[in-house]
């Protein structure tokens, strides 16, 4: 690794806390996103990142599936969710569900990731019916399924406590939680953004209710619209303190605002410079987050092959049929392949390792794909 150079002093006492190993806080986490040296940043998150995963890069053979984009809320972020009846909107019946699972790449998935919208109508059971029945379908594979939004819209239709939802979610198959919804906590954002979502306090207490009861999950942030440096950091922190009590999260996802087709599209959007600061100061803030991801369809496959020298560990997977932010204008595919997420992390420097959900290296062969447990 090259030597730190520090060209703004103000993160030098940064610098040595990170270092030392040590926390850092509000003030550093705001001084991180203002300053120039933004090499500098990159340097420490990239001690950080190898310091726990050495060269390593994690990517993953996986396919999402959003069982219908009807919805009640009408979040300004969000160019997916459509009301009942109107162009455009679609619920997939069970079997059209797992239809979908099936069709997409040869290669075998190791992990669904399902969610969609907060449809007024559609029974719970529906949806406890649509992981049973692509458990048995799909035995090997991961459902990361429900943000933690859904799970509250679904708990409150069913007249379930929360604890009681995520249960029944357990039995029929979830495994684990894939952490979206969270866009940024701070109650004005929220109130500009996403006004009719759970506020962010109900997003934690749900999250920490997944992880008592044994689901891992994720943590998302949608960063690049009307929030403030202020607003970014205090949404890490609150990560970072349920993470202190449960050990639940598993990966930390930023993610990058499409303002296109949404009703905050005049806003601009990011700028490859804040994708890869956001990268770099979520694995400094994030101390007890085993890992950060650069999500390449957000970021584009080139920014997030930057990224895994800024901090980030994990690229995501092939995804085969990205509708949400491609609704909100993403450019990018749709899906990938395997091969070719290798070859842009090996491109990087970095050594590609197929993982499943829980980050256990994945083995294939012409015939077989084994996880190592
Ligand atoms: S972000 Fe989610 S909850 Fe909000 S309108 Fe879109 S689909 Fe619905």
């Amino acid at each position: 690794m090259s030597e730190l150079t520090i060209t703004d002093q103000r993160l030098k006492p940064i610098a040595e806390k990170v270092l030392a190993g040590e926390r850092l806080s509000m003030e550093d986490g705001i001084a991180l996103y203002r300053s120039p040296d933004l090499l500098a940043v990159g340097w420490l998150a990239n001690h950080v990142r190898e310091k726990r995963h050495g060269n390593i890069t994690y990517y993953n053979v996986n396919r999402h599936i959003n069982p219908t984009n009807v919805c009640v809320a009408a979040c300004r972020l969000c160019a997916f969710g459509r009301k009942k009846d109107t162009a455009g909107a679609y619920t997939m019946a069970l079997e059209e569900a797992f239809q979908t699972a099936s069709s997409g790449y040869t290669e075998a998935v190791t992990e669904f990731h399902i969610v969609g919208g907060l449809h007024p109508d559609l029974p719970f059971q529906y949806f406890l019916d649509l992981v049973s029945g692509l458990k048995e379908r799909f035995p090997q594979v991961h459902m990361k399924a429900f943000t933690m939004v859904e799970v509250a819209y679904l708990a409150k239709r069913a007249k379930l406590t929360i604890r009681q939802t995520l249960e029944k979610m357990k039995e029929a198959g979830v495994d684990s939680l894939p952490g979206g919804g969270a866009e940024i906590f701070a109650d004005r954002v929220r109130h500009i953004i996403c006004d009719h979502k759970i506020d962010g306090d109900q997003w934690l207490d749900t999250a920490k209710l997944a992880h008592q009861i044994g689901l891992k999950s994720n943590a998302t942030m949608l960063y690049g619209h009307v929030e403030n440096d202020e607003d970014r950091v205090d949404h890490l922190l609150k990560l970072r303190a349920l993470q202190d009590e449960t050990s639940g999260f598993q990966t930390f996802i930023p993610l990058a605002f499409h303002p296109d087709n949404t009703p905050l599209q005049h806003l601009p959007k990011t700028t490859g410079i804040l994708d890869i600061r956001q990268i770099a100061v979520s694995r400094l803030v994030l101390d007890n987050f085993p890992h950060v991801k650069s999500y390449w369809q957000m970021m584009t496959a080139k920014i997030a092959q930057i990224s895994l020298r800024f901090g980030a560990d994990d690229m995501d997977g092939t995804v085969i049929e990205e509708k949400i932010y491609h609704d909100a204008g993403a450019t990018t595919p749709q899906g990938m392949r395997r091969e070719e997420l290798e070859r842009l992390i090996r491109a990087a420097g970095r050594e590609p390792i197929e993982r499943d959900t829980l980050y256990r290296p994945v083995t294939r062969t012409e015939t077989s794909v084994t996880v190592a447990v």
